[in-house]
Order: structure tokens, then sequence, then C-alpha cells
């Protein structure tokens, strides 16, 4: 295909007329700054760029109280999960990650030689921490903690996770993935990593601030950690673009835009509970922009309703594929899921 040829980007990237349910993408689009930072970058497109990922970092580190070098930038955080399962892999070993969550990274650290433990959660639909911790083995090398959990919203306590680290030897790292904090009125774990040396914490843009096709993520860690990984990367920083970095550092100073996208979607948050509740449908409460619920109420065929109305909604998980989680998407986009699957 010449480029010519495309029609139409949003038709590429969007697929037409079909409503997206199922990314916990941000529905508001990208922050207006950033995109009007990312225009003027464009020329830049043809350089290399030597500066704009440091002063990123600085940035980043600024907003974590924290040092360039315990910042780590990557094209979209499911990089930096991949960097830190190859880190931890050197020498093979063992991984414990809960069970429903986003275990991106499973495949590769089973590819590069490590066995696993996969943690159900508890009945309340919360990371078993106490079954993880038991589980732990003389070669465990890493465990995964998703905080919001991916599917399932559910947040666990700073004050849970940090008791969770201090009863794990320090030769395990742990790797908790914030990529819904933001959503949250709970602090990042990032400023416990100069306490913990075995902490590393991964952020994205793609959520809050909805990049997830401009693509940035960030590690924060030990500047120990931070140094080992980039000795994985051959040029740290340099597989984002210079427009996507500069968007970036717009996007973090777009207060009009985090709280426009933070209330609305607490409101479709509210209003999705409080309609499946009327639905008999049982819900459990989300920290997130994603809700997790269960079908065994639901009478009727969910995901051909789904289809039928061009949504797509999103995976099944748990006891026996009960449960689903759909994304939260405008007010509008939600009336119009209740209406379909009613
Ligand atoms: N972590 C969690 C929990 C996610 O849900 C996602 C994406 O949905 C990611 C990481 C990856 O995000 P990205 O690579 O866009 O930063």
């Amino acid at each position: 295909i010449l480029a010519k040829e495309i029609p139409n980007y949003k038709e590429i990237i969007q697929n037409a007329d079909v409503i997206r349910l199922c990314f916990n993408e941000n529905p508001f689009g990208t922050s207006p700054k950033a995109l009007e930072a990312m225009q003027k970058s464009l020329g830049f497109s043809s350089m290399y760029d030597f500066r704009f990922a440091d002063i990123l970092c600085e940035k980043l580190a600024e907003k974590n109280g924290l040092k360039k070098e315990n910042i780590l930038v990557s094209a979209g955080s499911s990089f930096l999960l991949e960097l830190i399962t190859k880190y931890v892999s050197l020498d093979k070993g063992h991984f414990i990650i809960p069970n429903p969550s986003f275990t991106i990274f499973e495949p590769i650290a089973g590819f590069l030689g490590m066995s696993k433990s996969v943690i159900p959660l508890t009945g309340q639909k919360k990371i078993d921490l106490e079954a993880m911790r038991k589980s732990i083995r003389k070669d465990t090398k890493l465990i995964y903690i998703c905080n919001p959990n991916n599917p399932t919203g559910d947040l666990l306590s700073r004050q849970e996770i940090e008791s969770f680290i201090q009863s794990i030897p320090d030769s395990i790292t742990i790797l908790i993935d914030e990529a819904y904090i933001e959503f949250t009125n709970q602090k990042s774990l990032g400023d416990l990593v100069n306490q913990y040396n075995n902490l590393v914490v991964t952020r994205t843009f793609s959520k809050l601030y909805g990049f997830a096709g401009a693509r940035l993520g960030y590690a924060i860690g030990h500047t120990k950690m931070i140094e080992n990984l980039k000795k994985l990367q051959s040029w740290s920083g340099a597989e984002i673009s210079v427009v996507t970095m500069a968007g970036a550092i717009a996007a973090m100073e777009d207060e009009i835009f985090i709280s426009k996208v933070l209330d609305n979607n607490e409101k479709s948050k509210d209003f999705t509970i409080s309609e499946f509740r009327k639905r008999g449908i049982k819900t459990i409460p989300s920290s997130a922009n994603f809700v997790y619920f269960s079908l065994d109420n639901y009478k009727g065929d969910y995901f051909k309703k789904l289809k039928d109305a061009k949504i797509l909604g999103g995976k099944t998980y748990e006891e026996k594929g009960k449960w689903t989680r759909i994304s939260l998407g405008t007010m509008e986009e939600m009336r119009n899921y209740f209406e379909v699957i009613s």
C-alpha cells in the first residue's frame, strides 16, 4: 500500500464506526496542549535526539520528587515490562504473577527459561499478596503487582504494598505496574525506590494523557536499578520519537485536560456501576478507567449484542469466563452501551 492510497487514518486505526470499549484508552483523545507541541515538533522528525529524552527524564523526576537517574523512559510501559523481564531472567529463575492481571511479559519470561507461579485473586477479587509471599522460592527473581489491577480495577493501599515489600528478600525485584494510578487519589510508590533498591515502578502516558498511539512510558527505580536496565538498551530513549517527547512534556502541564478526563471518568464510572447494579449485575469497585463485572446474572448473549452494535468489549476471565471488563467511554458511549445490552 502506498501512503497516498491510505484514504483515511481514522479508518485504519479506529476501524471506522466501531466503538472501542476494550483497550482502556482515553475517550477524550490526546491532551490538546500535547497535540499542539507535537505539531510544532514535526519538522524535527529528520533529526536524532540527544537532549529531549534527558529533559523529559528531568521533568518526570521533578514530578516524582526524584533525580533523573531514577527514571528510564521508553516507547510505552509495555517495553519496560519487557526490559525488566529480560533483566531479571539473566540467570533464569522463577517469577510470581497474579491472575488475572496484565501479564503481557509472561511469554517472554517463559521463552527466556524462567518458571512461574500464577496466583489467583482472593474471593474479594484482590491480588493475594499473602499467597504470593508464600510461593517465593530460593530462585524467585520477580514479583509483579499491577496497582490498580487490570482487569479488576482493584487498588491495594500503599501501606499494604509497602509492608509486602518489607517482607520480601531484596534479591527479588518487585515490579509495580501503575498504568492507572492517576485515576486514584493514591500517591505512586515511585517515591520509595531509594528506600527499596529492588522496587521498580512503571507508569504510562497511554491512559490519562491519551498517548496509547504516540507511545510513552517510564520506569522509576533506584539509580542502580535504572543503570542496570539501561545496559540492556543499545541507545536509551532512542526508541521514542521527538514528536512524542515534545507532546509528553506539554501534556504533563495540561491541567485543564487532566481535570476533564478525571472528572468524566468518575461520572462514567458511577453511571456504569449504578446501571450494572440496577440490572442485578455483580461488579467490584474500580479505581481505574474500566469496570470488572460478572455475566453470571446476565440474560442473553452479551458478546453477540456488542458485536451487532459494533462495540468492542473486553475478554472473559475467571470462574469459567464469567467475568469481563468494560473500558469507560464518554457518558454518551456508556448510555449507548447500556441501551445495547439492555
Ligand atoms: N500496564 C497495564 C496494567 C496496562 O493495562 C497497559 C495497557 O493497557 C500497559 C501496562 C501498557 O501500556 P503502554 O505500553 O501503552 O504504556
